[in-house]
């Protein structure tokens, strides 16, 4: 087959001129910087050995929506009875607010008074041994292999959350600017440093955190079922830069909605929005902008109707070298005119490089291993940077299919905007859709510096309109799914509805399970009564799972406990089920089940 160089046009955006940087890289990586590798899309994966009572719909066929969910024989199946008394035992104590709110004195005290060793072989035998896989890419291949032969595939998620000292996070201080996305550095890191994620040190360190991911993409591959590794964009990169990107892309955008607002388009939805470029340049000229808006779109006008939508405003800061020269506008506060976009340093100009260096060298990897990437997302002002990267990526490595996968909140008030002005993208660009649905995990943080910054909370007002914003997004997909074949969703979900829902429209819209277009993901440790009934009856299913060394792993089990606190206390559910189990199990004298595999 031959090999295709391809160009990445977009990530020149918002005042970097990177072309010449991807000209370097791809002579210096050789000419196969995006080569596309044998295509794995029509490759079944190898059946699981043990089947669900329910047979499984193959082919052209609809999905099968009647699996079941209270049926805990077929569900725990792969558990042996100490594993479901664990399960019991650690949701209940995941269910007391105050263990999940003090879990990091109460683990700073078991440590001190157990010492190192005994308190991670108490944590092994409980939450560890709960929601990790091992502690390294060789431990975890038992637990792989067998949730595997269960019909469970596995997101391999190296879960090592590095921090830094308050000395260093000192040094590190960002100016105050003049946007929401845009705050001081340390109140950033603050909520960062809460919030568990990976705190930037410095490039070395970046650099150094692309070995475990090229590890684990590594440890993801050559299995029966298509391998998947979980990626963290705030370890690629400095996310003071992340930080600026997004302010950018957000500026930018924002105005655009305030264009639409002027040309009576503000109740329509943002794909919907049309710009009549003569009435915009009109606008422009009577606000006392300064900028070559004249000579916009000149070439591409001639064909369309005159109208311009979002994704052509948000094609003028491809390939711009400086932004601050593409358009001014007068700042009423100061009356003077200033530029929309500020420029970025030669420094941002470089962190920018390097992270999409790193990240090439991750795609690249990944598809020559057969393994597919999931780059999960994180806070809103550093989201945007993070889904334009990825977005970027995917139209490099997306040619023949969707082999990276962004991340969509639907907890997002802009989550529908965005998923649909992205899927129109692809489709212009060419390139396969890929997205993981997710509720979103940083509600409580997300809230709690909108209040204390004063702007508007990006949430949902409550989890009605959240779920029903996920079903929105997922109604898009399966659509966009049952109309192309291209794209591939993941639904990223604990909720029994959220899953149903979507067999239900599978069903509908003819998308069979074996076409493997719409996957499901839970995370290890949660919800089997989901992941294996669905596995068993041949949809494609994974288990999010994390590994790394005790000690390093302990800080993002705490940050997850904290994120998902709501939900653990309403995993009530999962425990009768697992009780329900053991008595069974008891009753039938199966008390000594071993899983067979
Ligand atoms: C495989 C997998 C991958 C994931 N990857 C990511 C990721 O990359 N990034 C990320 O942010 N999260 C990620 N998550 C976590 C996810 O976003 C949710 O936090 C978690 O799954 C709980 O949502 P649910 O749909 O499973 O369950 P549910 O219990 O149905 O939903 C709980 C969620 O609803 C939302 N919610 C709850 N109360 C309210 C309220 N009052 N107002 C508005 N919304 C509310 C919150 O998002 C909360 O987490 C992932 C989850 C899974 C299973």
């Amino acid at each position: 087959m031959s090999y295709v160089v391809k160009t990445v046009p977009g990530l020149a955006r918002t005042g970097l001129n990177l072309a010449p940087t991807f000209k370097r890289l791809n002579a210096r990586l050789g000419s196969s910087i995006a080569a596309t590798g044998p295509q794995r899309d029509n490759e079944r994966p190898k059946q699981p050995r043990e089947r669900a009572s329910r047979p499984r719909r193959g082919g052209a066929g609809p999905a099968d929506t009647s699996v079941d969910f209270e049926q805990t024989q077929e569900a725990y199946k792969s558990k042996d009875s100490l594993e479901l008394l664990r399960s019991v035992l650690v949701l209940k104590l995941c269910s007391y607010g105050i263990l999940v709110d003090k879990n990091k004195e109460i683990m700073d005290l078991g440590k001190k008074v157990l010492g190192q060793w005994a308190f991670e072989q108490l944590m092994k035998m409980t939450f560890y041994g709960q929601f990790v896989a091992g502690e390294d890419h060789r431990a975890i291949r038992p637990l792989l292999q067998k949730n595997q032969a269960f019909g469970v595939g596995s997101v391999l998620d190296y879960s090592v959350e590095e921090d830094i000292s308050p000395e260093e996070n000192q040094e590190d201080q960002l100016q105050e600017g003049d946007h929401e996305v845009n705050t001081p550095f340390g109140e950033r890191r603050r909520g960062f440093a809460e919030a568990g994620s990976y705190l930037y040190a410095d490039e070395a360190k970046c650099d150094q955190s692309v070995e475990p991911f090229l590890e684990c993409i590594k440890a993801s591959g050559g299995g029966a079922l298509e391998g998947f590794s979980a990626i963290k964009m705030t370890a690629l990169g400095r996310p003071q830069f992340l930080l600026r990107l997004s302010e950018v892309l957000v500026k930018w955008r924002r105005f655009f909605s305030f264009l639409a607002a002027q040309q009576g388009n503000s109740n329509k939805e943002t794909m919907e929005q049309k710009l009549e470029l003569k009435v915009l340049q009109e606008f422009l000229t009577r606000l006392g902008a300064k900028g070559d808006f004249h000579g916009w779109f000149t070439d591409t006008m001639q064909n369309s109707s005159g109208t311009i939508d979002v994704l052509d405003w948000d094609s003028l800061i491809d390939n711009r070298a400086d932004t601050s020269h593409l358009l001014s506008v007068p700042d009423v506060g100061i009356g003077e005119l200033v530029p929309l976009l500020g420029h970025f340093t030669a420094e941002e100009e470089k962190q920018m490089k390097r992270i999409l260096q790193r990240m090439d060298a991750l795609a690249k990897h990944a598809e020559e291993n057969g393994v597919r990437l999931m780059v999960d997302a994180e806070q809103t002002y550093l989201q945007p940077a993070i889904s334009y990267l990825t977005l970027e990526m995917q139209r490099v490595y997306n040619r023949q299919k969707p082999l990276i996968l962004n991340t969509y909140q639907c907890y997002l008030k802009g989550a529908y905007a965005n998923l649909s002005v992205d899927v129109e993208r692809s489709r212009r660009q060419g390139w396969c859709f890929g997205a993981k649905l997710v509720r979103g995990a940083y509600m409580h943080q997300e809230r709690e510096r909108a209040g204390l910054m004063g702007y508007e909370d990006p949430i949902n007002p409550d989890y009605e309109a959240t779920n029903r914003m996920y079903h929105r997004c997922l109604d898009l997909l399966l659509e966009e799914i049952s109309l192309s074949r291209k794209a591939n969703v993941m639904v990223a979900s604990h909720n029994e509805d959220t899953v149903r829902h979507t067999l239900r429209r599978m069903n509908e819209l003819g998308l069979a399970p074996a076409e493997r277009k719409v996957s499901f993901g839970q995370l290890l440790g949660m919800c089997d009564q989901i992941s294996f009934p669905l596995g068993q009856a041949g949809f494609p299913v994974y288990k999010y799972v994390p590994y790394g060394p005790v000690d390093k792993v302990m800080p993002y089990l705490s940050r997850r406990a904290q994120e998902n606190r709501g939900f653990m206390k309403g995993a009530e559910r999962e425990r009768q089920l697992l009780l329900k189990e053991l008595k069974r199990r008891l009753a039938s004298g199966e008390i000594f089940h071993r899983p067979v595999f």
